[in-house]
């Protein structure tokens, strides 16, 4: 019993390497940690505080894990069965979850967990699920939330699966736990799911402003291009790119249409920029599986929220916000 947890201990140590640079007088830290399935990156002034927003990053990836000991998963083994009551925290992501499969017409969907399980993407041996398979999960996916009692009910193929939104979601709690704590100037960064803030952030960043790059959906060593943020603002990406596997030619990646079942055809990226990560997050993937037309007319309705869309010929859309953005392709 013993080794498995001291390697566990290890491999931990390992991954919150701190890294200390100096900046321009100013000294911020910067710490790595893997979380959520991707590497985590946290810059600010203030260790101590770091470690906080951190540690409220672990606390989310339990809560919003589709599978272990946390209440979505809780949720996911009981909630078929008849309505199982959810905390204040879960049930409120689930209300606004339910907001953005509203916005998208049922695209951004949080209840594909079976289907996602069924593809198996980056898992090794993932195989293309036969049609049979995937035809007896698309129906009968309904999720029922009772706002007076604050329950939830699944339908008999409900798994709820939030990667569309937890990270977003625990980005902007990160943030929040930085801002509490005093923090002026910071840069949370899960895996391409960025908000960054500062009140004077030239004094800690070279720069007033926080020069993002995008990266290039299909070339892995080139940027598509960058944009400028200031403020308090958030970016996040949905691609093709990240997690899939290519079987006989064809790429099968992990954003799924849930009218089909299978991976959305219509995009090859989808960047939104907004003034939150649960907002960047949610839109990225939604607009990715409703493709650049319908994407595009989405995002307009948004006050504060502009995107960047490479549809599947390598095409490039922007929304009106960034029409002087040059990007290259
Ligand atoms: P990433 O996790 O790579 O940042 P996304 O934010 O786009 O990418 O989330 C993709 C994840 O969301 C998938 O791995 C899956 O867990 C879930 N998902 C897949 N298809 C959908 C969909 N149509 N709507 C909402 N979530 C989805
Ligand atoms: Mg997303």
């Amino acid at each position: 019993m013993k080794r498995p947890l001291i390697w566990g201990g290890i491999a931990l140590l390992l991954a919150v390497a701190v890294f200390l640079v100096f900046d321009g007088g100013g000294r911020w830290i910067e710490r790595r940690q893997y979380l959520m399935g991707t590497l985590v990156q946290i810059k600010a002034t203030d260790d101590g505080a770091i470690s906080a927003a951190f540690g409220e990053m672990v606390r989310l990836e339990r809560l919003t894990s589709k599978e272990g000991e946390g209440e979505l998963a809780q949720l996911n083994r009981e909630a078929r069965a008849g309505p199982v009551k959810a905390s204040d925290e879960l049930f409120s992501l689930l209300e606004e979850a339910l907001q953005y499969q509203e916005l998208t017409r049922g695209k951004f969907d949080i209840a594909l967990g079976k289907l996602v399980d069924l593809w198996g993407f980056g898992e090794e041996g993932s195989e293309v699920p036969s049609a049979e398979q995937i035809e007896r999960l698309l129906g009968e996916r309904g999720v029922s939330l009772d706002r007076a009692n604050k329950t939830v009910k699944l339908d008999r193929n409900s798994k709820l699966d939030l990667g569309g939104i937890a990270k977003g979601y625990a980005v902007d709690r990160a943030i929040q736990v930085l801002k509490d704590r005093g923090v002026e100037a910071a840069l949370v960064d899960a895996g391409g799911d960025i908000r960054i803030y500062g009140s004077r952030p030239e004094r800690f960043f070279s720069h007033r402003r926080f020069k993002i790059a995008i990266q290039h959906p299909r070339k892995e060593s080139q940027i598509l291009g960058t944009v400028q943020l200031s403020g308090d603002r958030a970016i996040a990406t949905s691609g093709d790119y990240q997690r899939y596997f290519v079987r006989d030619g064809i790429r099968y990646h992990h954003i799924l249409d849930p009218a089909t079942g299978r991976p959305a055809r219509g995009c090859i990226s989808a960047t939104i920029i907004a003034p939150t990560a649960l907002v960047a997050d949610a839109l990225a993937t939604g607009v990715f599986v409703l493709g650049p037309t319908e994407g595009l007319e989405l995002i307009e309705k948004f006050p504060g929220v502009e995107g960047i869309i490479v549809g599947s010929a390598g095409e490039i859309h922007k929304s009106s916000g960034l029409n002087n953005l040059r990007l290259v392709y």
